[in-house]
């Protein structure tokens, strides 16, 4: 009865994470790890398993093309994930503010996506990878074994 309740996971560091078993029922829920690391975890058929890499917490993060609004919010917090991007995996900066439910989600120079409202920089990435790999003219979500190189021209 209890088995889909049971969380078969372990976080990066070496830690079991697990939730109270009296929580309700969803298909989605996370999980942050005593490291800091923060985890979304979707129910499949063979139980919780990890959608994503963990959300990794930033102590520090370059702030700049961020907004000024959220960068001088007193409570934001920097997490930081891997992303594919054309084809390689990039690192996508997460700036979140829960008192104003707002995130902004940025990738190398690009402006930064913003997500409101939202409740968790969890919540925050998702919307910014369903954006993300659905622009026109982007490979995103058709990448496979994309052998496509994007050839930069010098
Ligand atoms: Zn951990």
């Amino acid at each position: 009865m209890n088995e889909k309740n049971a969380a078969p996971f372990s976080c990066v560091c070496g830690k079991r994470l697990a939730w109270e078993t009296t929580e309700s029922p969803a298909e989605k829920r996370e999980l942050t790890c005593s490291c800091g690391r923060k985890y979304g975890l979707e129910l499949q058929k063979a139980g919780w398993a990890p959608g994503l890499d963990p959300l990794i917490p930033e102590a520090r993060q370059p702030l700049s093309g961020f907004s000024q609004e959220l960068r001088h919010r007193a409570d934001c917090e920097r997490y930081h994930f891997s992303h594919r991007i054309s084809g390689h995996r990039l690192p996508v900066h997460i700036l979140f503010s829960p008192s104003a439910k707002t995130a902004e989600v940025k990738t190398g120079d690009r402006k930064p996506f913003k997500v409101a409202p939202v409740h968790s920089p969890e919540e925050a990435r998702r919307q910014w990878i369903e954006w993300f790999d659905s622009r026109p003219g982007r490979d995103g979500r058709r990448a496979r074994s994309s052998s496509r190189l994007q050839s930069v021209s010098t």
